[in-house]
């Protein structure tokens, strides 16, 4: 993994060019502009990694992980048959951030405590599913493919929390923000009738607002699709459900302020907004030892997010 250590401070790209990331490297490449593409004309050999003008990826996604030791990268691998997309070899890869992070709070068992901590409930008991994927049904969490079918997603193209957590009696979705935003708006507007009339309804109960105020014109779809199914699923677990935006502290400032007036919460369902850095400031109070827990705060200090418009390196945190 090339950390902030490893990177060039300021990347000196020209119209069509773009040279190595790495510090020392002289390897240049073609610029490639839009939509990044993971192409061979793009490659450092040396370092073995795709580059575009603000970021890079690995050629081998377990590059960019904290954890792959045999079990980790089995389960890995049965995530991917149900995941839909993954990103996990791109350097600002949220999917990549969420497992070097959520890996290691389920391994040493701080969920609990983390959970606890952001809610000010007693959690007890969390199990964790990386996007959907339910490690003790080795397959899509059932009660998310019934969401799926309720709500009239596909089963197997529907919404993806990039985390759910299942405690003894609260549900958790944990929708994790990189250097992405909130701000997502249906492709196809017809799928409101399915969003608004599944559950028997159940829209009404959780929203103040309308499909259409929500999901286009405070382009909060994707948040729309978390809290209409999660708050389902929980009603019929008989949970309380609780949805947590969790962003870069310089990010997404005022989200509760904008998607508060938005929903119906009460104490048996609530939406939070918790920073990565937030999480750092836990794991510094809870003091974990060991070489993980090393690794992972070194990943915090130097993690990178990438090159700015200016080509200036970013650090990922502000710790
Ligand atoms: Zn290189």
């Amino acid at each position: 993994m090339f950390t902030f250590l490893d990177l060039k401070p300021h990347l000196p790209i020209t119209e069509h060019t773009v040279p190595c990331p790495v510090r020392g490297c002289r390897r240049i490449v073609p610029r490639q502009r839009m939509r990044f593409r993971a192409h061979p004309d793009f490659i450092c050999p040396d370092h073995n990694i795709f580059i575009s003008p603000s970021t890079f990826e690995y050629t081998d996604f377990r590059q960019n992980l904290l954890w792959t030791d045999p079990s980790d990268l089995a389960l890995l691998n049965r995530i991917f048959t149900t995941k839909r997309e993954s990103r996990m070899a791109r350097n600002n890869s949220e999917d990549a951030l969420s497992w070097n992070v959520f890996r290691f709070l389920e391994k040493t068992d701080l969920l609990d405590s983390y959970l606890s901590t952001i809610t000010g409930r007693q959690v007890s008991g969390s199990r964790i599913c990386y996007w959907g994927y339910s490690q003790s049904d080795n397959g899509l969490y059932p009660i998310l493919a019934d969401a799926r079918r309720e709500f009239g997603e596909q089963i197997n193209r529907g919404s993806e929390p990039d985390l759910i957590v299942l405690s003894d009696s609260h549900l958790f979705f944990i929708e994790a923000k990189f250097t992405s935003g909130n701000r997502t708006t249906p492709s196809n507007p017809a799928v409101r009738t399915g969003y608004q009339s599944g559950g028997a309804g159940w829209y009404e109960s959780v929203f103040q607002a309308d499909f259409s105020n929500v999901a286009i014109r405070n382009k909060k779809y994707e948040l729309l699709r978390f809290w209409l199914l999660g708050t389902w699923m929980a009603s019929q677990l008989g949970f309380d459900f609780h949805l947590v935006n969790l962003v870069l502290e310089s990010r997404e400032k005022a989200i509760t302020s904008k998607f508060f007036p938005l929903i119906r919460q009460d104490t048996t369902r609530t939406f939070s907004c918790q920073t990565w850095e937030g999480v750092y400031r836990f794991l510094c109070s809870e003091k974990p030892a060991g070489e993980d827990a090393e690794k992972l705060f070194a990943y915090f200090s130097t993690h990178t997010r990438g090159y700015d418009h200016r080509q200036r390196l970013q650090r990922g945190f502000t710790i």
